[in-house]
């Protein structure tokens, strides 16, 4: 009887999984402005369904689509029709989830046998948020975890807090890091949790990291949008957005990084509640958003933001919404190239830096442009790897060397914050 009902169970969840048999990811050559406005028109045709992974940016910027297996035909002739080049990154989407799915039962029955913590592989909502608690126990002194709000289905936000002033009556001036706005975006969830048991391990051995601790704190939220995090687990793994409902629409969920009240509802952002980047009915209107800016802005002495996205293996920092250079631009660049330049020197990555706006394209309602110009000087949006190989799918294999690369592009930045106080 059991065994039935496990059975069933996994029954259950294996129907729901909404599966990509025979979805192709191409990656096509925008050679021109003719091809980028062809590009963005294809993705006007609703009845396709196809997901830009990477949208149309400028001539020279590769377009990278997820086209389900019944558009293919149609998309492919399309493009040849109007000589748009394009290559097959992903040959079978469902192939590589098999994989990644597969991966992690192994992992997890590793992880099982002797009950540690595996950083090499992805990890659901519950076991990150369990591990989170770990953490907290073996370091009192250091880590402590507080709940900032909690998200549209009733998921508690959590933030590290990484602290040594926990006398100090005032707040510190502090850092703030986001992985997993775009749920997804599952190398950025891993990283962050890498990156905290870095902090966690390296205070007081890292003399760089214990200086900036002596006298900041850091606030890293590893699982920024959980019921879309859920989501890709049970349901979707394509999942983006968060988990709303949208008024008059049968489509769920608002882009999170298209929500902040900066350019808010400008062209780099989409109206369409069924877009990838609906930018949502009004700013923060999501409380995955506003639950960030309510405790930045309460918190008054945010130096640095930084939220960590995937993939294309760039460092940017404002603008997005507007082609103005920030007024501390120079500073910013300088120290962007300094951060991919250390990141580089890891495993050879290659990374692009600049400004949002100039690196890809215009995009309004952004997380760093909002902290940015709520005061916080230092604000970086990074896009972790890779270039397109796997984008969205990559294999766990490269969390370790994605994690360890990133971690002294983010020490330039906290260094530099913590050596030039405002
Ligand atoms: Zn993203």
């Amino acid at each position: 009887m059991t065994g039935l009902l496990v059975f069933g169970a996994l029954l259950a969840v294996a129907c729901s999984q909404k599966l990509f048999v025979g979805d192709q990811v191409l990656r096509i050559s925008a050679n021109n402005e003719e091809h980028v406005a062809l590009l963005r028109g294809l993705e006007e045709l609703e009845d396709l369904q196809l997901d830009y992974w990477a949208a149309p940016a400028k001539p020279g910027l590769p377009v990278d689509i997820r086209v389900p297996f019944p558009s293919l035909q149609p998309v492919k002739i399309f493009l040849e029709s109007n000589g748009i080049p394009y290559t097959i990154m992903i040959e079978d989407v469902q192939t590589l989830l098999d994989e990644e799915k597969e991966a992690m039962e192994r992992a997890r029955k590793l992880e099982r046998s002797s009950s540690g913590f595996d950083f090499s592989t992805y990890h659901t909502i519950e076991e990150i948020y369990s591990w989170m608690d770990d953490l907290v126990a073996q370091h009192p002194d250091l880590v402590s975890k507080i709940q900032i709000g909690e998200s549209y289905e009733k998921r508690p936000l959590y933030v590290l807090k990484f602290s040594t002033g926990r006398t100090v009556k005032t707040h510190r001036p502090a850092i703030w890091i986001d992985t997993g706005i775009h749920s997804r975006e599952w190398i950025t969830q891993a990283t962050g949790v890498w990156t905290a048991n870095k902090i966690a391990t390296e205070y007081g051995k890292d003399a760089s990291l214990t200086a900036i601790l002596t006298s900041m704190d850091i606030f890293l939220e590893i699982v920024t949008n959980p019921d879309g995090f859920a989501y890709t687990h049970s349901q979707n793994r394509m999942w983006r957005k968060t988990r709303s409902i949208n008024a008059g629409s049968s489509c769920k969920g608002v882009d999170p990084n298209r929500n902040w009240d900066a350019g808010f509802g400008g062209p780099g952002a989409a109206n369409n509640p069924c877009s990838e980047t609906y930018h949502g009915p009004y700013p923060f209107s999501e409380s995955e958003t506003k639950s960030v800016a309510d405790f930045i802005l309460s918190h008054g002495k945010m130096k640095a933001a930084i939220s960590i996205h995937s993939y294309s293996q760039m460092l940017m920092f404002p603008y997005g919404y507007k082609e103005e250079p920030a007024p501390n631009h120079q500073e910013l660049d300088d120290l962007a190239k300094e951060a991919v330049d250390a990141l580089a020197a890891v495993h050879g990555t290659q990374y692009r830096y600049g400004s949002t706006i100039h690196t890809i394209y215009q995009a309004d309602g952004i997380t760093i442009d909002w902290t940015y110009d709520n005061g916080v000087k230092y604000s970086y949006t990074f896009e972790l790897r890779d270039t397109g190989r796997y984008g969205f799918l990559l294999p766990a294999a490269q969390i370790i060397p994605t994690a360890e690369e990133t971690w002294p592009a983010l020490m330039k930045i906290m260094v530099h914050v913590h050596e030039h106080p405002y």
